[in-house]
């Protein structure tokens, strides 16, 4: 199906479907000559599914190539400094309201939406890990206990 049959519905002014009845008569003509069904018609992309896929494209090229196995995360992420306080925002600032990912160049609602994203495949994917975490044997775990354990003993003694 070449560029010029493409059939595309639209509104008039008034709301009303408006088809493309030239783009329409061409698809069934064709399915008419060559007896098959002719594939879903495709729909304009709009301004801003074309941003997003643009968006999506950029970050998807910046993603590393080879991913590492799922680490538990050593910062802290201080989600209650926010609590209770006011601010004026600047409503043109994406940035500015809720919680900011830098990474994936998205802005969360509220702290569990933040929270999920960074838990989440896609976040973890643009960090260069995968969801996949590394397989430990049983001395491996036997010596992480004992590290635990002498760092809860070193804090118990004043
Ligand atoms: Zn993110």
């Amino acid at each position: 199906m070449g560029e010029g049959s493409r059939a595309v519905s639209k509104t008039d002014a008034l709301g009303r479907q408006v088809w493309d009845k030239a783009a329409y008569a061409t698809l069934a003509a064709e399915k008419a000559r060559t007896g098959e069904v002719a594939k879903q018609v495709p729909k304009e992309e709009t301004e801003k599914a074309r941003l997003r896929r643009e968006k999506r494209e950029r970050l998807n090229a910046k993603a590393p190539k080879e991913r590492t196995f799922l680490e538990g995360r050593t910062e802290r992420l201080k989600l209650e400094t926010k609590l209770g306080t006011q601010r004026f925002v600047n409503a043109a600032d994406d940035a500015a309201i809720g919680f900011h990912c830098a990474t994936c160049e998205c802005t969360l609602k509220d702290s569990a939406a933040y929270m999920d994203h960074l838990n989440g495949k896609r976040h973890n994917r643009l960090l260069g890990k995968s969801m996949r975490v590394e397989r430990k044997d049983a001395d491996q775990v036997k010596d992480r206990l004992k590290a635990l354990k002498q760092k809860k003993l070193t804090s118990l003694t004043p």
